[in-house]
């Protein structure tokens, strides 16, 4: 899946269909692109750190709405979204957003839209109010109609299609390591070690500590002992050499500054 990260808020387009058989991974997508957009940091999206990434994390973002099938009187899910539901959204977009610049509206399933209620959705996506973002989750995009597809960026979120390189997931995983244990000596021998690998599997590992380093911050991951700070900076760090290498610096000259830099007080 494409890195769901943005220079700036302003990248981002105003609706998304988040494309996956899994629900959990279209969950994942949708609340690191809700967080994206209701993020209150300066420069690139989401920064994990603030306070709107972190009530969009812990699913209480007042401005972050989710619209799912309703349940019967037995309390079966019933099949569709039906139309009510989107015109109450309709009415509801309106409304500025309680605490963010933006506000967002996640529609699970978006794919059991019925024909109205897709109607009703289209019109609010050729003239979203100002500051609303759409979410669309589906399982088969193929559900939904032409004319809201085309008003939407599509994003397949298949794990399958770029699974992470074992190796560059690996030498990330002990670069961070002795980044975490603040041995010097033993980064900068890393850094020496792996200086030899060619632009595109150092873009990998640096890649894969960006990640890494984001789940930390995110809390999937155990922060081995670093403050969020020193998380934090090593992410822009690791980020600032991936776009230099992005760039052809050479990675020697790139793995030296990661040794030099990547253990800070
Ligand atoms: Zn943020």
């Amino acid at each position: 899946m494409r890195e769901l990260r943005f220079k700036s808020a302003d990248e981002l387009a105003h609706a998304y269909i988040l494309v996956s058989p899994s629900t959990e991974e279209r969950g994942r997508a949708a609340e690191t692109l809700a967080a994206a957009i209701l993020c209150s940091a300066q420069g690139s999206v989401p920064c994990g750190r603030c306070r709107d990434c972190r009530k969009v994390r812990e699913g209480i973002h007042p401005d972050l709405i989710r619209v799912s099938r309703l349940s019967d009187d037995k309390g079966k899910q019933k099949r569709e979204i039906m139309i009510d539901q989107i015109r109450a959204v309709v009415t509801d977009s309106v409304v500025l957003p309680n605490e963010a610049s933006r506000k967002v509206y996640l529609i699970e399933d978006a794919d059991t839209m019925n024909i109205p209620a897709q109607n009703a959705a289209l019109k609010l996506l050729e003239e979203p109010p100002k500051s609303v973002y759409f979410l669309l989750c589906a399982a088969n995009a193929q559900m939904l109609l032409e004319t809201v597809r085309s008003r939407c960026a599509e994003i397949v979120c298949s794990a399958r299609e770029d699974e992470p390189d074992a190796e560059a997931c690996r030498l990330a995983e002990e670069f961070v390591k002795r980044c975490a244990e603040g041995d010097e000596a033993a980064l900068f021998r890393w850094c020496a070690a792996n200086e030899g690998l060619d632009g595109t599997a150092a873009a990998k590992v640096c890649d894969c500590v960006c990640a890494l380093l984001r789940d930390m911050l995110c809390r999937r991951k155990s922060p081995l002992g670093m403050s969020e700070r020193q998380v934090y900076e090593l992410e822009q760090l690791t980020e600032r050499c991936l776009g230099m290498l992005k760039m052809n610096v050479s990675v020697k000259h790139v793995f030296g500054l990661l040794a030099v830099d990547g253990i800070r007080e």
